[in-house]
């Protein structure tokens, strides 16, 4: 991934907000980064351009080759789709279906027959150590299971990039210790990792740290 000379405008009638003013990132293939800085500065603007959820008002971005910075958003979403899993502090799992149903959803979505279905879907909640949740609902969880059951789900299309928007924002600490590991051992398997934390412990399981303020990168950091 490569972003160069990236800005995002926000516009309403009465004001403009610079959310993002030049940023430049290279995330290689397999890496595991933070992006960290106090509240406001752009990082879940950042997190949702790179997710292509959202396009940049100015600037490159280079998604595996690919110019993505104009496209539209049905492009983009096409491009979304088995390439890119999101997790959230809030674990936006769907309350009226089943931990099964929620983490099978992205396949339907993807037309996946339903005995690939099956496995996948198996194989992700075995995973994340969910198989003997599975008819539950997400209501009947702790925080942590239900973290669980969103990153399998982010995982069920074995996507190529994970986003999280602080995973363990939600969680006490053994909760969060675990969702951190769980991260690690997908990006170990492969899985390039981009996650936003306010935790400098979380950040320390990242390969690198990028600090955000008012918009620009201040500083980097390479852990060993
Ligand atoms: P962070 O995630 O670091 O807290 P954000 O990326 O959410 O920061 O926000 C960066 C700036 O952009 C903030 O000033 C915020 O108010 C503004 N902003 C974010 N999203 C929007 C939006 N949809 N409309 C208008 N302003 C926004
Ligand atoms: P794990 O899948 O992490 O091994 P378990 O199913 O063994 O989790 O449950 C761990 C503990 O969390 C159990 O004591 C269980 O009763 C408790 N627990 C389950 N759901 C909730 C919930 N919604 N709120 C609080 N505690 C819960």
């Amino acid at each position: 991934l490569d972003i160069k000379n990236l800005q995002k405008v926000f516009s309403t009638e009465e004001v403009e907000t610079t959310a993002l003013n030049g940023i430049d990132l290279e995330i290689k293939d397999g890496e595991f980064v933070a992006i960290m800085g106090p509240s406001g500065c752009g990082k879940s603007t950042l997190l949702n351009i790179l997710g292509l959820l959202d396009n940049p008002s100015e600037g490159s971005y280079q998604f595996y080759e690919t110019e993505v910075a104009d496209m539209s958003e049905r492009q983009r979403a096409q491009i979304r789709k088995g390439n890119i899993g999101f997790v959230f502090q809030s674990f936006n799992l769907i309350d009226e279906l089943t931990v099964y149903e929620n983490v099978e959803l992205p396949l339907l979505y993807l037309n996946t027959p339903a005995d690939e279905r099956k496995q996948r879907v198996e194989a992700a909640l075995e995973r994340m150590s969910m198989m003997h949740r599975r008819n539950h609902f997400p209501q009947q969880l702790s925080g942590g299971q239900q973290q669980r059951t969103a990153i399998a789900r982010a995982v069920v299309a074995t996507p190529k990039i994970i986003l999280a928007d602080e995973p363990t924002g939600n969680l006490d600490s053994k909760n969060g210790e675990e969702v951190m590991n769980l991260l690690k051992q997908l990006n170990e398997a492969g899985t390039t990792i981009i996650m936003v934390t306010h935790s400098p412990y979380d950040a320390g399981f990242a390969h690198r740290t990028v600090n955000l303020f008012d918009g620009k990168v201040v500083t980097e950091k390479v852990h060993i």
